[in-house]
C-alpha cells in the first residue's frame, strides 16, 4: 500500500458492532471478564485501549514498522526509552537537541545515574571518537531542531550495528511522510505525535515504533508499568489527523520551499537553515533519506541585535509567536528565549543557536499571504 492509502486506512477497521467507519472513541477504563482471566484481550485500559490500539498500527504502518506504542507525550516517549538503560550507561546525542529532551537527559537522567555525550553529527565518521565500552545508544534528530541539521542515518545505524549499539532517532520533524528511519537501519523512531502526526494543534502525545519484537516487548511493559499512556479521545483526534498526513505535508513542502527562497533572497536575512538547499552542508544526504524538504525553516538577522529580533517578531500578524510545529497554521519562534531557553546560553551558541534565530513552522494557508506577512514583519 502507498502512504496515502496507509494514512487513510491502515490499522482502521468498521466497528465489528454498527459498521461505524469511524473508530469508535472507547471511553473506558476497564472491560467486564467472563470469568476471572477470560476476557476479549482487554483488561485495563492502562494496558491495552481499542481506539489506542488502532492509532499505533496505523502510525507503525506509516513507519514500515512491525509495533507501535503511543504515550501521553512526546516526552514520555522518551522517558521510557531511557528506562531501557542502568546507571553507567552512556548515550551519544545530537548536539542541537530538542530542548526538552536535552533537559531530560540532564536534569533528569544524569542524576540518575546515566550518562550523556552531545557530539556534532554532521559527519559521522567522526562519532567513533566519542563510543567507550559504556556507550550503549546513539540518539539522532534529523532535521535537527532548530537548525536544519541533517544526521546521515544510514552511516548512524552502520556505526551502531558495529558496535551493538540502539540507534533511535526523533523523527518529529521529518515526519513517516518525508523519512523512514527504521528502513534506513534504525532500531526506535520516536515522534511527538503532537506535532505533524496530529496536525491540528490540539493534541500532545508521543509514539515510538520499532520492528524487534523483543523490544517492544521492553518498551510495552515499561510503557503499562510505568502508565505514561495518552486517552481514546487524543488518540480518536490523531487517528483522525493523520487521515490528511499526505495532503498537509505536501502543501507544507510547497510552501516550505517557496518561503525558503524567499528569505534567501531578502536583504534583512542573514543565513537560512533549510535542507533543500544545494549548499546546505549535508544536502545530498539529505536528498538520499528524504523524499522532500519540509516546512521547518530556521533563520538569523543581518541585525542581529535583541531589540530588532523582538521587533520583527512583534510585527508578524499571520504567524503566530508560539511555541510548537507541525500544525495547519503557520507559527513563529525565537529559540533562544522560547524552546531552547533550558539550554545554558554558552551551550546553546557553541551549537550555533543565536539568539537572533527565528525557526518557522510553516502552516498550509496560502502562501502568497505568508510572504506578504513575513515582507512586512522583515521589514520590507
Ligand atoms: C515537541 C518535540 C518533542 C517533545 O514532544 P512533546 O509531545 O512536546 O512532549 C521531542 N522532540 C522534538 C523534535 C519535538 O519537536
Amino acid at each position: 500500500m502507498k502512504f496515502g492509502t496507509k494514512a487513510i486506512h491502515a490499522g482502521v477497521h468498521p466497528d465489528p458492532v454498527t459498521g461505524a467507519i469511524m473508530t469508535p472513541i472507547y471511553q473506558t477504563s476497564t472491560y467486564v471478564q467472563e470469568e476471572p482471566g477470560v476476557n476479549k484481550g482487554y483488561e485495563y485500559a492502562r494496558g491495552k485501549n481499542p481506539t489506542r490500539k488502532c492509532l499505533q498500527d496505523s502510525i507503525a504502518a506509516l513507519e514500515n514498522a512491525n509495533y507501535g506504542i503511543c504515550f501521553s507525550s512526546g516526552m514520555a516517549a522518551v522517558d521510557s526509552v531511557l528506562k531501557l538503560f542502568k546507571p553507567g550507561d552512556e548515550i551519544i546525542a545530537t548536539k542541537d537537541l530538542y530542548g526538552g529532551t536535552y533537559r531530560l537527559f540532564v536534569r533528569v537522567f544524569q542524576d540518575l545515574g546515566l550518562k550523556f555525550k552531545f557530539v556534532d553529527m554532521l559527519d559521522a565518521s567522526s562519532i567513533k571518537a566519542h563510543i567507550t565500552p559504556a556507550t550503549k545508544m546513539l540518539w539522532v534528530e534529523s532535521p535537527t531542531n532548530p537548525l536544519m541539521n541533517i544526521v546521515d542515518i544510514r552511516a548512524m545505524a552502520s556505526l551502531a550495528q558495529q558496535h551493538k549499539l540502539t540507534l533511535c532517532v526523533d523523527n518529529t520533524f521529518a515526519t513517516p511522510y518525508l523519512q523512514n528511519p527504521l528502513d534506513l537501519g534504525a532500531h526506535i523512531v520516536m515522534h511527538s505525535v503532537t506535532k505533524y502526526l496530529s496536525g491540528h494543534s490540539d493534541v500532545v502525545m508521543g509514539a515510538l515504533v520499532m520492528n524487534d519484537k523483543a523490544l517492544f516487548d521492553k518498551l510495552h511493559f515499561i510503557m503499562n508499568s510505568t502508565g505514561g499512556v495518552p486517552g481514546p479521545m487524543d488518540s480518536f483526534l490523531v487517528l483522525r489527523g493523520i487521515k490528511t498526513l499526505h495532503l498537509r505535508m505536501q502543501r507544507h513542502c510547497e510552501n516550505g520551499k517557496q518561503i525558503a527562497q524567499f528569505l534567501k533572497s531578502h536583504p534583512a536575512v542573514a543565513k537560512v537553515y533549510w535542507p533543500g538547499f544545494d549548499d546546505h552542508p549535508n544536502h545530498q544526504i539529505a536528498k538520499s533519506q528524504m523524499r522532500d524538504f519540509g516546512g521547518m525553516i530556521s533563520f538569523t538577522l543581518k541585525d542581529d541585535s535583541e531589540a530588532n529580533t523582538r521587533k520583527v517578531l512583534k510585527r508578524f500578524q499571520l504567524f503566530a509567536l508560539a511555541e510548537s510545529l507541525g500544525g495547519v497554521e503557520s507559527l513563529v519562534s525565537n529559540p533562544a528565549t522560547m524552546t531552547h531557553a533550558s539550554i545554558p546560553k554558552a551551550e546553546r551558541e557553541s551549537a550555533g543557536i543565536m539568539d537572533s534565530l527565528i525557526r518557522l513552522s510553516v502552516g498550509v494557508e496560502d502562501v502568497e499571504d505568508l510572504i506578504e506577512d513575513l515582507s512586512q514583519a522583515l521589514g520590507g
